[in-house]
């Protein structure tokens, strides 16, 4: 297990080590903050060669992009395929942000009184902090707009994803000038150094709510700016117009990717009662296609929980609720592998007072609650806590009309999951605020000047 001085990772697979890293001291951190925040003075300076720098980093990540996978599942625990798309929307992720166009300056509305221009300039030293679940992207989200705007990078990742980070920041920095992007590897009291170091102007966190409103309490004592992309419980509403079979196949794959552990993955289906037979139906066959095992294996579709703690959490989920009474098919713990593995379970009979329902799984857990009145339906949800993301299944009018109305920082129509690097991403209410992605996603990076001229 990881000491205050070394990070342990290991392969949730097989339950052997992968490697280990070396907790950064309070001295090397005080030093990269320091070193970051010299470098802010030249990087800001240019946008062409930013953005010529970060085609030229999109480049040699997937040039490398086999090795980094097998690292990335060997650490994070997801398939080889899986881990191949997550270094591609990095990639592309990087190659958006080194092609945008923004306008860094415009003119005010003219006054007889003063000229003025309105200016967007990058805010210095940022502190990246990222969770475990996609730890290149997640990293990549903020890093490649935060570079883009003219910030320099300090990243924090999850400790028990150092090994592949740590890879990923090696390759950018052997292409970016010295000092513009580094790592600090640790736990939460190396994210609070960080957070509370004097250097840095910008905080931008992904992970849980719980540790969200912690980091936003720590930026307060220096009045740093955050941006917090928390956790999320996506419902997905199928209309009656819904076409069941094709919406039942879409949500299995969609909810069990990753082993279920993505902040937008679907977390509960909301289906007219008469149809919820017929929706299970299908959710089950598309389960039963399911290959379960090490991500490293060929044909491998679902690799393990990251962690024991996850899986004691999906698993006390599914025990509840089958306490209470709920139909479960699948959602054993598989022991004859080594690793924290257990089978995609569908949950039927439960309803929203069940924990399985109101709670983030972040697993290999899905439940279906039966309704009758849509209406009840999106009052229910736009009256709780998540408000990341969510999907509407139906007619394309009737689904849009429904989508309209759900209070979520984005809203699918006949899909889910569907993320673009090039679209603004981000959540409402205790899911987080701020954006990544888009144009709004260098914006975050950016803080407004005006400079005005009596005339
Ligand atoms: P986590 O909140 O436990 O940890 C995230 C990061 O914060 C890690 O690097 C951790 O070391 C660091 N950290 C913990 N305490 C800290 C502190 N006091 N100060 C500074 N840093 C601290 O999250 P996790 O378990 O790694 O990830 C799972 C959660 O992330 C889920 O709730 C999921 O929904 C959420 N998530 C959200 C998004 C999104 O974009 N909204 C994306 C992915 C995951």
């Amino acid at each position: 297990m990881s000491t205050d001085n070394e990070l342990i990772s290991i392969n949730p697979a097989t339950l052997e080590e992968v490697g280990r890293t070396a907790v950064t001291t309070p001295a090397e951190l005080d030093a990269k903050a320091v070193a970051a925040q010299s470098a802010f003075q030249s990087w800001r300076t240019s946008r062409s060669t930013r953005q010529g720098l970060l085609a030229a980093c999109s480049y040699e990540l997937m040039r490398q992009s086999t090795a980094i996978s097998a690292l990335l599942t060997a650490e994070q625990g997801k398939s080889l395929t899986d881990s191949s798309g997550e270094v591609w929307i990095s990639a592309r992720c990087l190659a958006h942000f080194a092609r945008l166009d923004w306008a860094d300056e415009s003119q005010a509305p003219a006054s007889p009184i003063r000229d003025a221009r309105i200016q967007h300039r990058p805010l210095g030293v940022v502190a990246a902090i990222v969770p475990w679940n996609f730890p290149i992207f997640l990293m990549m989200a903020k890093i490649a707009p935060a570079l883009a705007a003219g910030n320099t990078v300090l990243v924090k990742p999850a400790e028990s994803v150092s090994l592949v980070v740590g890879e990923v920041v090696r390759i950018l920095q052997s292409i970016l000038p010295e000092g513009v992007l580094d790592i600090v590897y640790g736990g939460p009291d190396t994210g609070k150094a960080l957070i509370e170091h004097a250097a840095v102007r910008k905080v931008s966190f992904t992970g849980s709510t719980g540790v969200g409103k912690a980091i936003m309490k720590q930026a307060a004592e220096t009045i740093t700016p955050v941006t917090l992309e928390l956790g999320g419980n996506d419902p997905a509403i199928l209309l009656d117009s819904a076409d069941i079979n094709y919406a039942a196949g879409f949500l299995a794959h969609s909810a069990f990717f990753n082993s279920g552990q993505m902040c937008i993955a679907p977390k509960r289906a909301y289906v007219p009662a008469d149809k919820v037979d017929a929706f299970c139906a299908t959710f089950e066959a598309v389960m039963s296609t399911m290959v379960v095992g090490d991500g490293a294996a060929a044909g491998t579709t679902v690799g393990p929980l990251h962690n024991s703690a996850q899986l004691e959490y999906v698993q006390g989920l599914l025990d509840k609720a089958r306490a209470d009474g709920a139909d479960i098919t699948g959602g054993n713990r598989i022991t004859t592998l080594p690793g924290y593995f257990m089978e995609p379970a569908l949950v039927r009979g439960v309803d929203d007072s069940s924990d399985i329902v109101k709670f983030e799984q972040f697993g290999l857990a899905f439940p279906v609650v039966a309704y009758t009145n849509v209406d009840d339906v999106v009052s229910l949800l736009n009256s709780q806590e998540f408000g990341l993301g969510a999907s509407v299944w139906g007619e394309q009018a009737a689904a849009v009309e429904v989508a309209e109305q759900i209070d979520a920082g984005q809203v699918w129509v006949n899909t889910h999951n569907a993320l673009e690097v090039e679209l603004p991403f981000g959540g409402v209410k205790s899911s987080g605020f701020g954006r990544e992605g888009g144009e709004a996603g260098v914006h975050d990076f950016l803080e407004t000047r005006v400079v005005s001229v009596k005339l």
